[in-house]
């Protein structure tokens, strides 16, 4: 198993590693900061550096380990350093946990469920059920997101044994009906108080970060189900 530098420290942008397997085009690390695809959220993208050489990373997929797949594939046994393209992850940490937050929001205002989600850099987009939210209804999202991120409040990273983290979270909130019976531990995101949600994504320390947010449009998805588009600014 590859060791996960990025669940402990999302703020890793750089790390010492070794090549424990290789394959055409990819190379499997005994320890990584890439993130891998998963959870609505994009692979993270970068570079490995050994000896004076350089391979690109295109993704990161987790296959029991984290599989990169790069342009040169060094040596086994190689110590290499790896780098991430840090604007791109960071843009995402930010709006990863903005999902977080409207999430929160729509369910406290209007008892919706958020049933998917797609994280990029520019624009992300959540998806609810049973939604239909008016305009007015989208100003108040925003609005009372906003006010949250004014209070500056901590994001607290941490393992919970599963029957607690069960207990603390509203399911309203997270659906957790896909989860494997043999996870004991699940990782919390947790906005100061306010929102516990199991989450293996990268996020940020303080919800000052975030800037503000700003929902761009809704989109109808079928019966009950909408779409938020929304951006950071
Ligand atoms: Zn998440």
């Amino acid at each position: 198993m590859t060791e996960l530098l990025h669940m402990k420290d999302c703020y890793l942008r750089d790390f010492r590693a070794k090549v424990v397997r290789t394959g055409e085009n990819f190379v499997v690390l005994d320890r990584t900061a890439f993130y891998p695809e998963g959870g609505g959220q994009e692979s993270d993208t970068g570079y490995l550096e050994w000896n004076g050489q350089k391979s690109v990373v295109t993704r990161a997929e987790k296959k029991g380990e984290i599989v990169h797949r790069v342009d040169k594939v060094p040596p086994l046994g190689t110590e290499v350093t790896g780098h991430l393209d840090w604007d791109q992850r960071y843009a995402r940490m930010r709006m990863h946990t903005a999902q977080h937050l409207v999430s929160l929001m729509t369910m406290n205002l209007f008892g919706v469920t958020t049933v998917g989600n797609q994280i990029h850099g520019d624009k992300s987009r959540i998806d609810f059920h049973p939604a239909d939210f008016s305009e007015k209804d989208l100003k108040r999202i925003e609005e009372e997101s906003n006010r949250i991120i004014e209070r500056g409040l901590e994001v607290k990273i941490y393992e919970l044994p599963r029957e607690e983290a069960l207990e603390k979270v509203d399911r309203r909130r997270c659906d957790l009906s896909r989860l494997p019976a043999s996870v004991q531990k699940l990782r919390i995101v947790e906005i100061d108080s306010l929102d516990f949600c199991p989450c293996a994504g990268t996020h940020v320390k303080n919800l000052k970060e975030l800037g503000r947010i700003r929902i761009l449009e809704k989109i109808n998805k079928g019966k009950d189900k909408q779409r938020i588009v929304y951006t950071l600014v």
